[in-house]
Formats: C-alpha cells, sequence, structure tokens
C-alpha cells in the first residue's frame, strides 16, 4: 500500500531515502466530503510558492486516484513539531493549486480546528462553514483575459528589429502609455480598430496576456444620515471606561453585560467600537438573525462609514463580495448573524455578541457550533476583548461572570430613569373555569388593551405558536391527527386551507374526517396566531393590526415592512410569535400581553425554564420604552412557576438564584458538560439497537480512560419520529471539560456502523427535542 493514504496511521518508523530526509515539503490537506483526511501530500518543488496555508490544492485520493479538492491546513516540514508524523517518502504529490491567496487565515485555521476537536466533527466540514459557499466558487467574479506589453518590444519597434503596421503601432502605443487593465475588446475600441492586429501582436509574443479574476457586482452601501453621539448615562459610562481599558491593553477579555431591556446596551457597544475603529482596527457585531433590522442596519450605519450587514436574504455572489471587502479591511463594522463571527477581517480591535442567551447562536447542523463559544475562542486567539450583552444572559454566561471568568458590567436601570413596565400575571385557570369561557383573550386584557389603544398608544401580542388551529382531534375516537413522517400534531392553517407539519413541511388539504376511525365529528381546536390576529380583529375592528411570524414573513422585506408600518403608527397592534419578543424599540408601546406563557414551560429540557424567563422578560422589555410607561399582563395557568414569578419581576438574579441549584443537584450544564447523542433510522428497532451499542460502547470508553461520564438512555428523543425516521437519544454528562470529547472519540473507533442508521453527537446541545 505505498501509495495509499492510510500511511498517516503507521506506527513503524519507515527506511525512507535519507537523502531526502531534510528536503521535503508536505501540505496537510483537508476534504469537504469521506474521507475526510486529512492527509499529507508531497509538495512538488515547481508548486512551492503557490500551495500555502489557507488554499485549496487538487490531489489524488485513494487507490484510483480519483481528483480531488481539499484546504491545505498546514505546511509541514523536516523542523515542524508534526514533522515526525509525516512519512515523506510514501507521499503523492499536489497536483495543482486552486486559489491565488488563502481563504483563511492562520487564525483561522487554528479556529476551525478546535471547532472540529471540541465538536467532534470533519475539519474539512468546518471549513466549509467558515468560507462562504459564494467565495468557494468565485460567485459574482468572471475570469477575464488582460492583455500589456511584452518586455522591450518599444526599444525593439525603434531600433528596426521589429516591424508593425501602422494599425499595430497605434495599439502598442495606447499600452505604453500605461495601465494594465486592457481587455482585448476595450483597447480595440479606445484605439478604434478591430480586435485583428491585438490577436497578430499576440501571436507574435509581442503582446503578453494573463487571465485575472474580477467582480462582475458591486454593491452599493445605503449612506445614513450622520449622528451624534448621546451623553452616556453613568452606568454606560463606567461600563464603556472598563471595556476602553481592555482595549487599550489589546488583551483578551470577555466581558458579560447585563444590561435590562431598554438600558443602552447598544450605545456602549458603538462607543467602544469607535475607539476601536480609530485605531484603525474592525469589529465583528453578532446579533441574533431575527435583529438584523433596518433599525438595527442604521443604528450602526448612522455612526460608522463602513458596515457590512451580512442578513440571510444576501445571494451567494453579494455575501462574496461582502466577504472580499471585509478581507482587504475596507469594511469598519460587520453586523450579522451566527456565521459572522468568521468574518475574515484583518486586523480585528473587538468582538460584540448581543442577545447572547439566544438560541439561534447554536447551529442545529454539523458543524454543531455555539458562536458565543467560538466567539471566546476567537478573541483569545486575536488576544481582543468580547463583549456578550443580554437582559437574560444565558446560566452558562452567569455562571462564568460568577466564577470569573468573564466579568460582570451591570446597566441596572433604563435610560432616562424610564421606569421597567409594571407586570401583572392573568390565572387562566380562573378565568377560564369561574365563568363562561372568554376565549384567548381574558377580560383583563382585553380592558386594557382597549384602554391602551384610546389612549393613542400601541400594543405587542406575543403567541408562540403559528398556524390557525393547533390541534385536530376527533371526540369520537380521540384521535389527534399526526404527520404521517413525524411523531408531531399537525396544525391547521387557514392559507390554502391545509394541514401542516412545522417539523418537516409536510402538508395536506384540511380533513373533513378523523383519518383513523372516519368520524365526521372531528374537531379543531388549540390557539395559533392566525386565530389569535382573527379575533383580535373582530374585537378592535377599528385598528390595524399586523401579524408576523414565520408564515407572514417568508418573503424577502417583509419583516422590515410590518415593522416600518407599526413604528409609523399605520398599525396599532402587532402580534406575532417571539420573533416580536427580541430587540424592538417602540417607544410608543404602552401595553404587552402574553396570551400564553406556558407553551414554553413544560417541554421536556433542562432549560425550559430559563427559556420562558427569558421570553416574558424580553417581551415583556417592549412596553414602556417612552414617556408614556407601559405595562404588560401575562396570561398563565402556572402563576407561581418560579420563571414567571421572577419574569413579573423582572429579577434576573432571582431566576437564576433559584434555577442554578437545581441544576447543580443534576450536574447539568453550566456546571457539567453535557454531550447528546441522536441515532436515527427508518426501522425503530434499528435505532434502538444501535442506541444501545454506543451507549454500551461510549461507557466502555470511559471506563479505559477512567474519565467521569454519566451515561441517561438510551430513551426514545421526546419528538420521537422526523421525516419518516426513529429517534433515540443520550445524553452525556461529565463535570471534567474535555471528557466527553475524549470518551466520544474513543467510543468511536469501536462503534460499528449499521446500515441505514444514522447518529450524530451533539455537544453543548441545546435542541433537546
Ligand atoms: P438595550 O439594547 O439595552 O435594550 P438600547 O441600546 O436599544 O437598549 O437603548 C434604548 C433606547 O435608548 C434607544 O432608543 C437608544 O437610542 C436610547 N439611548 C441609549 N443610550 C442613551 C443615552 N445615554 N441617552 C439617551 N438615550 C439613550
Ligand atoms: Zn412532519
Amino acid at each position: 500500500m505505498s501509495n495509499d493514504q492510510k500511511q498517516l496511521f503507521d506506527i513503524q518508523p519507515q527506511p525512507w531515502n535519507l537523502d531526502d530526509q531534510d528536503d521535503w515539503l508536505a501540505a496537510r490537506v483537508a476534504f469537504s466530503d469521506a474521507p475526510y483526511g486529512p492527509y499529507d501530500y508531497s509538495i512538488p518543488s515547481n508548486l512551492e510558492s503557490s500551495v500555502r496555508k489557507g488554499v485549496r490544492v487538487r490531489v489524488p485520493l485513494g487507490r484510483g486516484n480519483r481528483m480531488m479538492t481539499g484546504y491545505c491546513v498546514d505546511i509541514i516540514g523536516p523542523a515542524h513539531k508534526l514533522a515526525s508524523t509525516v512519512n515523506p517518502a510514501r507521499l503523492k504529490d499536489v497536483i495543482g493549486v486552486v486559489d491565488s491567496k488563502p481563504l483563511l487565515s492562520d487564525k483561522l485555521i487554528k479556529l476551525a480546528n478546535w471547532i472540529s476537536d471540541y465538536y467532534i466533527c470533519h475539519l474539512g466540514s468546518v471549513i466549509d462553514a467558515v468560507v462562504p459557499p459564494g467565495v468557494r466558487d468565485n460567485s459574482g467574479t468572471r475570469e477575464m483575459l488582460f492583455i500589456g506589453l511584452a518586455d522591450g518590444v518599444l526599444q525593439k519597434i525603434e531600433d528596426g528589429e521589429i516591424r508593425v503596421t501602422a494599425k499595430q503601432r497605434l495599439v502598442i502605443d495606447q499600452l505604453a502609455k500605461g495601465g494594465d487593465d486592457w481587455t482585448p475588446r476595450e483597447l480595440a475600441e479606445t484605439v478604434g480598430c478591430t480586435q485583428a492586429p491585438i490577436s497578430t501582436l499576440r501571436r507574435k509574443g509581442l503582446i503578453v496576456s494573463s487571465k485575472r479574476r474580477i467582480q462582475t457586482i458591486t454593491h452599493e452601501i445605503p449612506e445614513e444620515a450622520r449622528r451624534e453621539d448621546l451623553n452616556l448615562n453613568e452606568d454606560q459610562q463606567k461600563a464603556l471606561d472598563r471595556i476602553c481599558e481592555q482595549i487599550e491593553c489589546a488583551e483578551y477579555r470577555t466581558f458579560l453585560m447585563h444590561g435590562i431591556t431598554g438600558s443602552g446596551k447598544t450605545e456602549v457597544y458603538i462607543r467602544a467600537i469607535q475607539k476601536v475603529v480609530d485605531q484603525g482596527q474592525q469589529a465583528i457585531v453578532l446579533v441574533p438573525e431575527i435583529s438584523l433590522t433596518p433599525q438595527t442596519r442604521q443604528r450602526f450605519r448612522e455612526r460608522f462609514d463602513r458596515v457590512a450587514v451580512l442578513h440571510s436574504h444576501l445571494t451567494a455572489a453579494q455575501r462574496a463580495w461582502h466577504w472580499h471587502e471585509i478581507a482587504n479591511g475596507r469594511v469598519q463594522v460587520i453586523v450579522g448573524a451566527r456565521s459572522a463571527i468568521f468574518a475574515p477581517v484583518p486586523n480585528p480591535g473587538l468582538i460584540v455578541l448581543d442577545e447572547e442567551h439566544d438560541g439561534s447562536f447554536k447551529q442545529d447542523k454539523a458543524p454543531r457550533y455555539h458562536a458565543r463559544d467560538v466567539a471566546v475562542q476567537r478573541a483569545q486567539e486575536e488576544g481582543i476583548p468580547l463583549i456578550l450583552g443580554s437582559a437574560t444572559p444565558s446560566m452558562e454566561s452567569w455562571q462564568n461572570s460568577r466564577n470569573g471568568n468573564f466579568d460582570l458590567l451591570s446597566l441596572p436601570s433604563r435610560i432616562l430613569d424610564y421606569p421597567l413596565p409594571d407586570v401583572r400575571t392573568i390565572d387562566m385557570r380562573v378565568d377560564f373555569g369561574g365563568r363562561r369561557r372568554s376565549g384567548p383573550i381574558s377580560q383583563k386584557l382585553r380592558q386594557e388593551m382597549r384602554r391602551a389603544l384610546e389612549e393613542k398608544g400601541q400594543v405587542i401580542l406575543l403567541l408562540n405558536r403559528r398556524g390557525f388551529s393547533t390541534r385536530i382531534q376527533c371526540p369520537a375516537c380521540g384521535n389527534v391527527e399526526q404527520c404521517p413522517d413525524c411523531s408531531i400534531p399537525l396544525t391547521h392553517h387557514l392559507e390554502g386551507r391545509k394541514v401542516v407539519c412545522h417539523y418537516c413541511d409536510y402538508a395536506k388539504p384540511e380533513p373533513d374526517r378523523c383519518s383513523d376511525c372516519g368520524g365526521a365529528a372531528i374537531r379543531f381546536s388549540g390557539l395559533g396566531t392566525q386565530k389569535l390576529e382573527r379575533e383580535v380583529c373582530a374585537l378592535f375592528p377599528d385598528y390595524g393590526v399586523q401579524r408576523m411570524d414565520t408564515d407572514t414573513m417568508r418573503k424577502p422585506g417583509s419583516h422590515e415592512k410590518a415593522l416600518a408600518a407599526f413604528r409609523a403608527g399605520e398599525t396599532q397592534i402587532l402580534l406575532g410569535t417571539q420573533m416580536i419578543a427580541k430587540g424592538l424599540d417602540f417607544p410608543n408601546v404602552t401595553l404587552v400581553g402574553v396570551v400564553n406563557a406556558d407553551t414554553t414551560l413544560h417541554f421536556p429540557d433542562f432549560r425550559a425554564a430559563e427559556r420562558t424567563f427569558g421570553l416574558v422578560t424580553q417581551v415583556a422589555g417592549r412596553s414602556g420604552r417612552g414617556d408614556k410607561g407601559g405595562r404588560v399582563l401575562v396570561q398563565t395557568f402556572s402563576p407561581e412557576a418560579p420563571a414567571i414569578v421572577s419574569a413579573t419581576r423582572h429579577d434576573f438574579a432571582g431566576f437564576a438564584e433559584g434555577d442554578l441549584p437545581e441544576r447543580e443537584a443534576l450536574g447539568y450544564p453550566p456546571f457539567g458538560h453535557m454531550a447528546r447523542v441522536v441515532v436515527r433510522s427508518e426501522s425503530k428497532t434499528a435505532a434502538e439497537q444501535m442506541s444501545e451499542h454506543i451507549g454500551e460502547q461510549i461507557g466502555l470508553s470511559g471506563d479505559a480512560l477512567n474519565l467521569p461520564v454519566d451515561i441517561l438512555g438510551p430513551a426514545p428523543a421526546p419528538v420521537e419520529k422526523l421525516r419518516g425516521k426513529f429517534r433515540f437519544h443520550l445524553q452525556l454528562l461529565s463535570p471534567e471539560q474535555g471528557a466527553l470529547q475524549e470518551v466520544v472519540r474513543r467510543a468511536q473507533t469501536t462503534i460499528k456502523a449499521q446500515e441505514n442508521v444514522q447518529w450524530i453527537v451533539d455537544i453543548d446541545p441545546q435542541d433537546m427535542l
């Protein structure tokens, strides 16, 4: 197997030719697809200058020498610390180089390596996530031919060594004037000839040509009117001073900025970024995708000259264009969702991650990285400060600030001393039980809505379920209509009169009979945002109502339009899913109603209370942001649940104080480390057997390594069937950092793959379903 790539794992040193021993260079190459590698290739001398870390190379793979493109992630020579892992005599050659410039800096390669190790995923697939697809396939660029004069041509003509026609002479003179950006066509047009003389000169070797890629799209960044700095209040100034100190000494530090809703966190970010930009550095700002609103965009654009906003509606070519602008140092501030943490800024000075508790920072497909944890790594790598901001920090970050890993900065009051809104709960058990049913909106909430609207205020209503009816049940046999591919009840949607699975998008026409017993008395119940919208319109016919959920927001720009109408006061009632809970700053909102605070409370997830607390607190924070004050009404069936009680008191610390000991007792994050293994198969037995096998192997691996790992399960996952596949899961817990990774990696070598069964490992899982 002399030419086989398996040599990497050979243990015996090979008696390779001693003459070559200190004169070799190898490229370590990682692939996006199986077998992933990384594998080593010899760099032939003619490619020595072009094979660099971070470029893609063409290499032969396997026995068939299939040509593959891979990322060169390291260059190894005799002096490299990994030299002993390379056997240069047995390497195949690199055949070609794809990129003239590296796609990743050394630091980003290091970061990719960390992600690959920490999240147990292939380096190649991590790099696929780091470098946008549009950059990899040159979207928005075209290869063009450029021409110039060969050396000494003018002299030779003057010396009479070569003769040219008059037309050719014109061409040569034009080229001699300089500028190397001539294409044959442009030159012919300028000179006023056909392309024939140019072609002749090229044939004779008097004109040389080269191919280069050029951008065919450019992207205008709109100008915004400049806005002056605000006078910071004392808390803001204190926080800013501390951050600036850290920027000055240019050292890594993570700050957790805990500022209640409306306390002016963004203003502090902006001022810290100004400092970084003044030093000629760049800043990365990460926000949840949903917060990439025009308002956010504008807030940064009115304060900085060159802001790139990376939102999900960009085309691949636009994204690639931004990427090049950023890589060339032409952008001061990058504002984007999760993946903007990989922005190729040449000289970063600060990273900000706003709404750091938000679940969307965790990617739900491989590589399953959490942008917050990657940000901590990147900030360390770059030696720069990181600010994590939230009104409701994650328990992970909170604990990190308690034990001194992060510095806590507090903004405990609202701007201009506006009071926090008064929050009351409405016990729906009483409302439903005592009197006649009053529909989804209780008497009390209805009255308050009327009052707010009559006083010319605006109202936000949160209901975290989309669709019309969320439950379709047959009263005769009790059957609940489910998705045929998922263990998920179907939701009734009015548009198109269909029933839909919210997990896999399966849809069918609304049934008129039970799919089980054929009974015709089928009942639609349960409240979704569509039904709520209809209800609100009927109750308040004189006011404009806007619904905002993923169904109404599918079209690019619709989100913006809806918010603009609400801001302008064209609509008075905004209702929707969690989409409306975050970050919106509308001073005229005087009432927020939570229609059902319990939707997230009873999930089989150790973060259920944290999520509920966060959601209610965040949406409550939309109220009373102006001088009219504000109120919040929370409808709930569990008014005594700690998450709800703390939220009504705006008491984050109190909530954490109750929640953390419970987690500590169970060894859950942030006290222990967790990984989740999910096994999927069309065959329930196969999935179950595989999950048992994996559990056994992980147990054995933990014993062999003598590392403490608790295994919970295997058990059917809460969503037992998804897209036609049965799912089993295991939860792994360990008090030791890094232990889960070691144990899983070792187990991977002994776990026997089974046909038609897939399994994944999710480190620090956010999704427990
Ligand atoms: P948070 O992000 O903490 O919820 P924001 O940064 O959105 O708060 O600030 C809320 C509002 O207060 C914004 O309209 C902002 O322009 C305004 N603001 C922030 N800081 C000040 C200040 N020092 N003086 C006056 N207004 C401020
Ligand atoms: Zn489904």
